[in-house]
């Protein structure tokens, strides 16, 4: 189920309510129900469903006992509404600010994940984004690994009127890293995305040359970017790139297409991690700030 039709279901269920004359125990399940079917069809992970359904009950429960019998309908149905909006947004918000990148300061962003997650599109995009809001922006390309890595970089780059630093025949990528880094900031840029491979010889390698990378580079925030359409697989790849590459944000791209984007949600959870943004296209502007109320808002139209 694709996202918009977790939030058809999701806004369905909620207002199923308004059609009740008194919310009892047997509503209240039935309710709960309906929401965690279509959170489970939208690939979010099975344990925090059932978390969900448990911190419901007992926030409406206390609720419900402590307005005792007196409590109007209307109210307990604000009560249940209230309870199922927050642990939605609970879900999305991991309860930690991300970095948030300083004028005046260089600030260093590497970017990890799979190869065809869209890291390199996201690196410019995030490098778009910033330099729109008046920082110096810029692009190492770290990848070498995958041919035409540094080939795409500069062309994205140049579109989007991005500095960026790379080699055709240096093949060490901790060396290219280091030496793009040195530059712009010898150069006085103010954000400095360090784009890196996504894939290797073996996996263990690759998660290798991530924590090589992280020491050389030193970064300020090092962001994960995940595919919304890989499901329930977002949840052990963040694992695997938490331990090599702490990562401090996770951005998640494609969530214009059909994915069904509980997988990758429910990886905020299993690295209590925060989203920062939203890849919504394949365009440099396709990029949205993500933020847990607003999302869930928006979610539920
Ligand atoms: P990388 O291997 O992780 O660096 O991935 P790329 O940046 O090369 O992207 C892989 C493919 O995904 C490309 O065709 C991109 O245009 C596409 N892509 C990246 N981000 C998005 C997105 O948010 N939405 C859509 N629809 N496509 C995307």
């Amino acid at each position: 189920m694709v996202l918009s039709d977790l939030g058809r279901k999701l806004n369905a269920a909620l207002s199923s309510l308004n059609r009740v004359s008194v919310v009892d125990e047997k509503v209240l399940d039935a309710l709960l129900k309906e929401v965690c079917a279509a959170l489970l069809e939208s690939d979010v992970n099975v344990k925090l469903v059932s978390q969900l359904r448990q911190k419901v009950r007992i926030k409406v429960k206390a609720a419900f006992e402590n307005s005792g019998e007196k409590s109007r309908e209307a109210n307990r149905k604000n009560v249940v509404q209230k309870a199922i909006f927050d642990e939605l947004v609970n879900l999305v918000d991991p309860g930690i600010d991300p970095y948030k990148p300083k004028k005046g300061y260089t600030n260093v962003i590497m970017a990890v994940g799979l190869q065809g997650n869209g890291k390199t599109t996201t690196c410019t995009k995030l490098a778009v984004h910033y330099q729109k809001r008046g920082f110096k922006s810029s692009i190492v390309c770290a990848d070498t690994f995958r041919a035409g890595a540094f080939d795409q970089t500069r062309q994205s780059a140049t579109k989007a009127k991005v500095a960026y630093f790379g080699s055709y025949t240096e093949t060490d990528p901790v060396a290219i890293a280091a030496q793009g880094v040195a530059k712009f900031k010898k150069e006085k840029f103010e954000v400095i995305i360090v784009d890196t491979s996504g894939r290797h010889k073996q996996e263990s390698e690759l998660f290798e040359e991530m924590k090589q990378i992280g020491s050389a580079v030193k970064p300020d925030m090092t962001v994960l970017v995940l595919d919304a359409s890989i499901g329930q697989a977002a949840e052990a790849q963040s694992r695997a790139f938490k331990e090599s590459a702490d990562f401090g944000a996770i951005i998640v791209t494609k969530m214009d297409g059909h994915a069904k984007g509980g997988g990758a949600i429910s990886a905020v959870a299993a690295t209590k991690t925060p989203i920062i943004f939203l890849g919504t296209g394949e365009h440099l502007t396709d990029l949205d700030r993500f933020a847990p109320q607003p999302f869930i808002s928006k979610l539920l139209g």
